[in-house]
């Protein structure tokens, strides 16, 4: 919510070049978007909570913990259930640097009184890469600092280079290989960059290095629940491996961090608890995003995925540029990659970087899903102008 409110606004003031007026005089009030968005958040669990309470579910607050494989207490009245399934989530992680605690993490960052002048982001994954446009399009100051070679190690690397090419742009300062030291009481980031002591001062930092699953305040152990790098080690019904009245969804299960797999899996589950199992998980065509601003959306398989995977492939890119919505819009940073495999035309892999990226690629996904081969879904008819027809145009490339 922040993040498309900011790019509304940034949007907003590249009209200028389309010819509108007064997109100088447009500001952002930081207080408000936040306050905008605390009240959806608020209306979306109250609307769960009724429909829960509609069902006859009953919801008892507080910090569960496991006494013994079929009994939890919450703050000390007793549950016990034949079924249990673990729903915990993840939590932001904080390295053991000194003075991380001066840090905050995206929990805090999403209620800021004040937008901060300078941010310092710690961590180049989704979380860290989203906040860091979000504040530099919103006029921050953002440095990135990333520990290892690259940024977005999941991503395809021509949509990282056209990404790289965008932050700088932005005025995103990047840095890769970075050793983080400390924090100082004033903000201020002490860090290695290849071997040189570098300062990096701020008036926040975000600590964006990864959310552990938040297994273990509920006591795993105490029901004989087997943790893997703090996750519920479960099997592909979801079920847990060492204890098999309990299964486990969503961030608590670790496979992928995204509100859509904590859907399907709830449900899943349940079904597997209660019935048997009988459905297995499936995450075989599993489309994602990550909102940058641009954004950028993805399915299947990267090119090194491919190639190390032994495939023969072909690889189409289709700049947004050849795309006339994305002229007319003047959204043409972009860049649509197809990868498919050389003998059988079967789409593997579809990496969008641009103007609505997270839903365009979504074309690919269900193209993947029907087992559309390239070249049909290249000879389609479809929509003119749009951005999606992209997708389209990308997979008719040679
Ligand atoms: C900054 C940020 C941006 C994100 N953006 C996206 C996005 O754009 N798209 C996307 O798909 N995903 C996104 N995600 C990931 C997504 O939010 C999570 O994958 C999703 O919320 C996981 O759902 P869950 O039900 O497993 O856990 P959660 O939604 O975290 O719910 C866990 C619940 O369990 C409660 N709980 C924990 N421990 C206990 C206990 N001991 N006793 C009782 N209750 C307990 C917690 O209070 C919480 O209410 C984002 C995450 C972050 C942090």
């Amino acid at each position: 919510m922040l993040v498309s409110t900011i790019e509304l606004f940034w949007r907003a003031r590249e009209g200028r070049k389309l010819g509108l007026k007064g997109t100088e005089n447009l500001a952002l009030d930081w207080k408000a978007i936040i306050e905008r968005k605390d009240r959806i958040v608020q209306s979306w669990s109250k609307g769960k909570e009724a429909g829960l309470s509609a069902l006859g579910i009953a919801i008892v607050r507080g910090k569960a913990k496991f006494v013994a494989p079929r009994e939890i207490t919450v703050d000390g009245k007793k549950i016990s259930a034949e079924k249990i399934i673990i729903a915990t989530g993840s939590k932001p992680g904080r390295p053991d640097i000194p003075g991380a605690a001066l840090a905050i993490t995206s929990d805090e960052l999403i209620h800021l009184k004040e937008q901060p002048a300078r941010l310092v982001v710690v961590g180049g994954g989704f979380i860290g890469l989203e906040f860091g446009f979000a504040l530099a399009r919103a006029d921050s100051k953002v440095t990135l600092l990333q520990s290892g070679p690259q940024i977005g190690p999941a991503l395809d690397d021509a949509i990282r280079d056209l990404l790289l090419k965008i932050a700088r742009e932005a005025e995103i300062d990047i840095l890769t290989g970075v050793e983080v030291r400390s924090i100082s009481k004033d903000k201020t980031v002490e860090a290695q960059v290849v071997g040189k002591t570098q300062s990096f001062p701020a008036d926040q930092v975000l600590l964006a290095t990864g959310r552990p699953s938040n297994v273990s305040p509920l006591q795993p152990q105490a029901a004989g629940v087997d943790v893997e790098r703090k996750a519920v080690k479960v099997n592909e019904y979801l079920q847990s491996v060492s204890a098999p009245h309990i299964y486990a969804v969503g961030d608590a299960a670790g496979k992928h961090q995204h509100t859509p797999v904590a859907w399907y899996e709830g449900p899943l589950a349940a079904h597997n608890a209660l019935k048997g199992n009988e459905r297995k998980v499936d995450f075989s065509i599993f489309p994602s995003a990550i909102f940058t601003i641009p954004a950028i959306g993805q399915v299947g398989l990267t090119q090194k995925e491919a190639l190390s995977r032994g495939l023969k492939i072909k690889v189409s890119n289709l700049s947004y540029d050849y795309n006339p919505a994305a002229g007319v819009r003047n959204e043409t940073e972009g860049l649509v990659k197809v990868i498919a495999e050389e003998q059988t035309d079967r789409i593997l892999g579809l990496h969008v970087i641009g103007a609505h990226a997270e839903d365009i690629v979504q074309l690919g996904a269900v193209a993947m899903r029907g087992g559309l081969k390239k070249s049909e879904m290249g000879s389609m008819h479809y929509v003119f102008p749009t951005l999606g027809g992209a997708i389209f145009d990308a997979m008719a490339a040679g």
